[in-house]
């Protein structure tokens, strides 16, 4: 997770949310979809993530300018086999997109038990936990596999000197009674590309072990990924997290029809970013039964948070708390943007042609 760095600046999350939905409408976007895309953008900041946060929008204006993200667009159900269903995206807002397949994906699952859904062809859905927090808000667990195309390769598998998948997340949540959920919601590899993009932005090198340069040497700039000729990130978790990352690509692209992330679906311009997701939900209730789960699922986290912590360790956390943690700060002290996404953000603004008296009032900065 990001933390602030010292020339950012910090915009309350009202004001930024205000700001990402206007940039949105004054492109084209309905309100309601507008609204979507900025509910998701700013959570994303709040929760620390900001990767996944507002600094996605001129990608995103960027995309729909050139119809790779196509507007006011809805899911459709593309196949349809009862607890088996393949959503298509269309290239629509992820943000809608995604929100549309897991409500069809929840519905099937109070039917049947259990839904599993072939998400394909949506433009990016952004962080993945959003999707499974849905599912947890209705009571149903959740496990999510998600792959991307349309651009160039990022992430070199385990033992490679070059880059030939993405940065696949994988993403489960637990619901828990009267709690918030359990949410375990990563990127396969050693980063997410926005956290390089953020260290690029900054002009700020990253930690060593993330990344190769493009003769597999380890590197620590951040440019390497920018610059021809381009290195790779490294998958997490050496054979174990880059054998993960090849199963989202055959669980999202080859098990859904959407498409592995392989030399059928690259664009070389790095521009389009097509997300395929296979999403796995299940109603407890229809497993050991809904009072035996939630009596298990706390008994078994209050084991867990009950361990000795390390030394340096102030707490052993659940994942979720994190972001959870980082969202109350974030509230209370603003969202922390650096000046080159700032400055990217209000190109944008002008781009789909607010004027800069509107970006100030709107924003607030
Ligand atoms: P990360 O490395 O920050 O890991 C986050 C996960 O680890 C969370 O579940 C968090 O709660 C847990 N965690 C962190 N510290 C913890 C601690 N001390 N104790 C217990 N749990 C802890 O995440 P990332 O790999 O940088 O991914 C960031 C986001 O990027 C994710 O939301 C992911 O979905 C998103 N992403 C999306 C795409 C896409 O194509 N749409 C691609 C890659 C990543």
């Amino acid at each position: 997770m990001a933390d602030a760095g010292k020339n950012d600046i910090r915009v309350k999350p009202d004001r930024l949310h205000a700001f990402t939905a206007a940039i949105c409408r004054a492109d084209g976007s309905t309100t309601e979809e507008a609204k979507l895309v900025a509910d998701h953008l700013v959570l994303a900041n709040l929760y620390g993530h900001d990767s996944h946060g507002v600094g996605m929008m001129p990608h995103y204006i960027g995309n729909t300018t050139t119809g790779r993200c196509v507007r006011n667009h809805h899911a459709l159900i593309a196949r349809d086999n009862g607890a088996v269903i393949v959503v298509d995206g269309g290239r629509g807002y992820g943000q809608v997109i995604a929100k549309e397949a897991m409500e069809f994906g929840i519905d099937r699952a109070r039917e049947h038990g259990v839904c599993v859904v072939g998400l394909v062809n949506s433009h990016h859905i952004g962080r993945i936990g959003h999707w499974a927090e849905q599912c947890a808000r209705a009571g149903m667990v959740s496990t999510h596999w998600v792959n991307v195309h349309g651009h160039k390769s990022l992430v070199a598998p385990f033992g490679a000197a070059e880059a030939r998948i993405t940065t696949n997340p994988y993403c489960t949540a637990v619901p828990r009674k009267g709690r918030e959920p359990v949410v375990l919601d990563f990127a396969t590899s050693q980063v997410a590309m926005g956290k390089v993009r953020v260290a690029n932005n900054k002009g700020e090198p990253m930690e060593p072990g993330l990344l190769i340069d493009a003769q597999g040497r380890p590197t620590v700039d951040p440019g390497t990924m920018y610059n021809a000729p381009y290195g790779a990130i490294l998958p997490f978790g050496l054979h174990k997290g880059g054998g993960l990352a090849l199963i989202c690509d055959l669980l999202a692209g080859a098990l859904t029809g959407g498409g592995t992330h392989s030399q059928r679906t690259i664009k070389p311009d790095g521009t389009d970013i097509i997300n395929n997701m296979l999403s796995i939900i299940v109603d407890p209730a229809a497993m050991g039964g809904l009072d035996a789960f939630e009596d298990e699922v706390e008994n078994f986290v209050t084991w867990i948070k009950s361990s000795k912590p390390q030394p340096g360790v102030p707490e052993v956390l659940m994942p979720g708390e994190p972001e959870r943690a980082r969202r109350i700060d974030r509230e209370r002290n603003g969202v922390p943007i650096d000046p080159t996404t700032w400055a990217q953000l209000v190109e944008t603004a002008r781009k789909v042609r607010l004027n800069d008296t509107e970006i100030r009032d709107i924003a607030g900065v």
